[in-house]
């Protein structure tokens, strides 16, 4: 190694400025001592990104840096957490500074946008590999949930769906709006936020919505309509389907339906609470999109504009009401 471990925490680790007066030890003692206040509870998600597993070998060094914060905010989010504070462990092959600043540079960044302080952490040598574990406060007792969603719900996603899968289709000729969204995905925090004590269940979109709002129906014991035509596509998205010799017609509803790594949330509001939700996320640069009903029946049911049913390609996502699951 050109520097110690020592020398790369100090140089590489503690380049925030942002000093939260909730962090009593933080970067440098044995262990982070830290400051939960009064009346919240602590929020807590771990997620790991290997190389070759979670990302292409080769990924820029910054989009592995934003992203192993990200996916992790993102899951704060869906539970309606702020964000407070992160720790890091870095599992790298060789000490390469360029990598090591160009990591960093982009994992604080981020951090530094939401108030997050790195407050610790691990460095070791191995085959590269980063886990990130990010903790976030919510009053007591407003924790958004995967259970809850109830028959008569409305269902909602934020952003736009398939962007990224689009771009993981693509790859190096993928328009640039489209990489950025799989490579520097941005979580709905403030979506996440508005939403404690209104959204009756949640969950951010990492595998695909049939396969995530599988996950909130196997807990909430329900079902669900999604009007697969309302599914929100981004300009990007509609105009790269659009381009000569694009498979348009299945990508069009299967990419938004099934395809990972959107990082947007996706929830469920009790009908008279609609209105406020929609007013509250329409400020947001994010906004949301009505896309289906909760129902008693179990397995989901998509249906086009005509009111026919479309059946969904996909499979590898249980709940899905249908033969090809
Ligand atoms: P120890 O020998 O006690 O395990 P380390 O040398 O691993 O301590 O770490 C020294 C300090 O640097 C600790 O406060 C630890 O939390 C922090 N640290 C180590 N690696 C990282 C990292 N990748 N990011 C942030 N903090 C780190
Ligand atoms: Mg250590």
């Amino acid at each position: 190694m050109s520097e110690t471990e020592f020398e790369i925490i100090r140089r590489y680790f503690m380049r925030q400025s942002l000093q939260r007066e909730d962090v009593i030890a933080g970067i440098g003692d044995d262990a982070a001592v830290l400051q939960v206040p009064a009346g919240q509870e602590l929020v807590v998600c771990m997620d790991t990104l290997v190389a070759g597993v979670h990302f292409p070998e080769g990924t820029p060094a910054a989009a592995i840096g934003h992203k192993s914060l990200a996916v992790n905010l993102s899951d704060l989010a869906a539970m309606g957490a702020t964000p407070a504070w992160a720790t890091l462990s870095l599992t790298l092959p060789e000490t390469n500074s360029t990598w090591i600043d160009a990591f960093s540079h982009a994992f604080c960044a981020l951090a530094d946008r939401y108030g997050v302080q790195l407050v610790g952490g691990d460095t070791t040598r191995g085959p590269l590999s980063v886990t990130v574990q990010a903790h976030g406060f919510v009053a007591a007792g407003t924790a958004l949930r995967r259970e809850g969603a109830k028959p008569g719900d409305r269902i909602y996603v934020t952003g736009t769906l398939g962007d990224a899968g689009l771009a993981l289709q693509l790859r190096e000729r993928a328009p640039g709006e489209l990489r950025k969204k799989l490579d520097y995905p941005e979580p709905r925090i403030e979506a996440g936020r508005a939403l404690a004590g209104l959204a009756s269940a949640a969950i951010d979109i990492s595998d695909g919505l049939l396969a995530d709002l599988g996950h909130l129906l196997e807990w909430g014991r329900s079902g669900a309509s999604v009007q697969v035509d309302a599914l929100p596509r981004s300009a990007a998205f509609l105009a790269t389907l659009r381009r000569p010799g694009s498979h348009k017609q299945s990508s069009w509803y299967e990419l938004p339906l099934s395809a990972g790594d959107d990082y947007e949330l996706c929830f469920t509001v009790p009908e008279v609470l609609c209105p406020r939700v929609e007013q509250q996320l329409s400020a947001l640069s994010c906004g949301c999109t009505r896309i289906g009903i909760i129902e008693e029946a179990a397995g989901i049911r998509c249906y086009l504009e005509d009111g026919t049913r479309y059946q969904p390609v996909a499979t590898g996502y249980r709940h899905f009401d249908g033969a090809n699951t």
